[in-house]
């Protein structure tokens, strides 16, 4: 992987952002939440899905992404069920949003449930295009963020990583992150050489990774 670099980025033409746009515009609903593996819903249609420690952003994201305020809820609260929600990007396309992990008061059985959890449905998805991994833009890549990329590696699917929350870094040091991370990255086979940086506070990015799912697409 030798293009992988911080200031990689994908272009894309105006007629695919617009594309994104209008499907994004369209009906997004949430389709179910599932904490077994026998409960996904059919592998018939293309999916991505999101994942990343709790608290990164990801609920914040997948309501920027789809123009709602509160279609995806917060995973950072303590007790709540460990499940991945599905959404369906009108009906072509579905959305997992996969448990937040490193949550440090998790208890140890919870932990265990989402890894089980997790490794079968990344295993077994079939229709499933891209992981997309979500890396708080302030902190940078974690221990815990390398055992998931480790995990992906293992059963060889594809993630990009997407930087969050990039509107409270300064230049400087998220430029540093960036440097990190693209290091660490690149350790990973089944790493997608671009990194996508996204601010769910002033819509940063947010275009871009709807565009992106609108190619997963195809
Ligand atoms: P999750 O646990 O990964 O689903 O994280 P949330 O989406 O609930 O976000 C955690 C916290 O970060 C919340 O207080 C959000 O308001 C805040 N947050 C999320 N995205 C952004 C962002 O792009 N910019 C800023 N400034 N705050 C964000």
């Amino acid at each position: 992987m030798t293009n992988i670099g911080p200031s990689i980025s994908e272009s894309f033409t105006l007629a695919e952002f617009e594309d994104a746009r209008k499907l994004f515009a369209g009906p997004i609903n949430f389709v179910k939440g599932v904490t077994e593996i026998k409960n996904l819903p059919a592998p018939n249609l293309t999916e991505t899905c999101f994942a990343g420690r709790s608290n990164v952003g990801k609920s914040t994201l997948i309501n920027a992404i789809s123009g709602r305020k509160a279609l995806a809820r917060s995973s950072n609260t303590p007790g709540r069920t460990q499940e991945i929600n599905y959404f369906a990007v009108g009906d072509k396309h579905l959305i997992a949003d996969l448990p937040g992990y490193g949550y440090a008061k998790a208890p140890i059985q919870k932990v265990i449930k989402w890894q089980d959890l997790i490794q079968l449905y990344l295993q077994r998805r079939t229709n499933l295009r891209r992981v997309f991994l979500l890396i708080d833009g302030r902190h940078g890549i974690k221990d815990v963020d390398v055992e998931m990329m480790q995990l992906l590696d293992s059963v060889a699917v594809t993630f990009q990583v997407v930087m969050t929350k990039v509107d409270k870094s300064k230049g400087d040091q998220f430029d540093e992150v960036l440097k990190l991370s693209v290091r660490k990255i690149e350790k990973h086979p089944t790493a997608y050489p671009i990194i996508l940086r996204t601010s769910s506070k002033t819509k940063a990015g947010i275009k871009d990774l709807q565009t992106t799912i609108y190619k997963l697409m195809l």
